[in-house]
């Protein structure tokens, strides 16, 4: 099935054109070989959109290979998403994986302790891409409609996820705060921290902020930011005129990008107490992931609405608005393509796979 790309137009409400994409949008990226990986390479790409494993082939929507750019990837994902965003979407962008084949590099830009500088060079990930697009557009559609007289805001959270516990990485003093829901509010963090950004320079601050807070900066299979969820939230407001009317609208859209602990299997040998108990929170937000996207795959197959069980782990209650429904999202999947990944690469592509099964049209979320 080929995905259809339908161009909104938006005429009552100013921020223009948008990109409408009918499901989840899914790219496989791979990583380039570690030293010594080179020669046992075992996942290749066969076309723009296929690869092969072990002769094994799994088709998405893009493949991205070992020599694919920062730039390639966010002109597959995040220039779409910044598009959606404007046409009044909530947009998302997850990246999923194991440990060490790139998801943070994708989404943030080379690893370990994100420096300001690292935001303005070609390695600079899809996070600053995203938000170097949103500000030239909204200030193009600004001066576009002039008559329209178009006010916006940008409103940004971070959050860590490790544990079921949720900390504010903007003042990581802030330990394990609540989920709420209200009609007013929708879903929501209590006593989050947002601050307002009018211009790269204060994103920046914002990254390398939240970034330096999260747990520990190495990734290696142990480390404990290998089992956090990080999740980077810009909610833009939008006010305008209407051409027809001059009567004032009001509009608001979400961008999460979602840095997902490393996919794979917790080891519980030897773990006892807080240990075990840790392990077993550790994969529930991402376990629970996985299982909405089991359930949003069969409701788009058979048709059949079900109960949708967001609220069972922090992350998917908290994701409650951009997954399903009316949401735009899109799963970069990164994996490594070397021999010693394999199992990993072959359950990363099924959870893929998955993910891909899901048309959100089908979808009517729950209130
Ligand atoms: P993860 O977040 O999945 O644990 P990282 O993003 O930290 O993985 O990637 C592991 C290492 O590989 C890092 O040193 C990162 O800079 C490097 N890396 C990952 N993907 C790429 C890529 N596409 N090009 C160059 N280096 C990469």
């Amino acid at each position: 099935l080929k995905r259809k790309l339908i161009a909104e137009a938006t005429a009552d409400n100013g921020v223009a054109i948008g990109v409408s994409d009918s499901g989840v949008k899914v790219i496989v990226r791979m990583k380039p070989p570690s030293k010594g990986e080179e020669e046992e390479m075992i996942v290749k790409k066969i076309s723009n959109d296929a690869l092969t494993i072990n002769e094994q082939t799994f088709t998405f929507d893009s493949i991205a290979d070992p020599e694919s750019t920062q730039d390639e990837i966010f002109q597959l994902v995040g220039a779409p998403l910044v598009e959606n965003c404007l046409a009044g979407f909530n947009s998302s962008v997850f990246a999923y994986g194991q440990t060490g084949s790139g998801k943070t590099y994708t989404m943030w830009g080379p690893a370990n302790g994100l420096l300001e500088e690292h935001l303005s060079g070609d390695q600079r990930g899809l996070t600053p891409r995203v938000f170097e697009l949103l500000f030239a557009r909204l200030s193009e559609e600004q001066a576009k409609h002039a008559e329209r007289q178009l006010k916006y805001q940008c409103r940004c959270s971070f959050l860590e996820i490790y544990n079921e516990q949720i900390t504010d990485l903007l003042d990581p003093s802030l330990k394990n705060l609540m989920i709420r829901e209200d009609v007013k509010s929708g879903v929501y963090v209590e006593n989050l921290t947002e601050e307002y950004v009018k211009n790269l320079k204060d994103l920046s601050k914002l990254l390398v902020k939240g970034l330096a807070n999260r747990r520990t900066g190495a990734t290696s299979v142990n480390a404990e930011s290998s089992r956090s969820h990080c999740v980077f939230t810009c909610v833009v407001e939008s006010h305008c005129k209407s051409v027809a009317d001059g009567l004032s609208s009001f509009k608001t859209s979400r961008i999460n990008l979602v840095d997902l602990a490393g996919s794979e299997r917790q080891k519980l040998t030897g773990a006892a107490g807080d240990r075990l108990k840790e392990a077993g929170n550790i994969n529930r937000s991402l376990s629970q992931l996985g299982n909405l996207i089991n359930i949003l795959a069969e409701i788009s197959q058979t048709g059949k609405q079900r109960h949708i069980p967001y609220r069972d782990s922090r992350l998917t209650f908290l994701l409650q608005e951009s997954l399903g429904g009316n949401a735009k999202l899109a799963m970069v999947c990164a994996v490594s393509p070397s021999q010693s990944c394999r199992s990993e690469t072959f359950s990363t592509l099924r959870f893929a796979q998955r993910a891909k099964a899901i048309q959100n049209k089908a979808i009517v979320n729950e209130v």
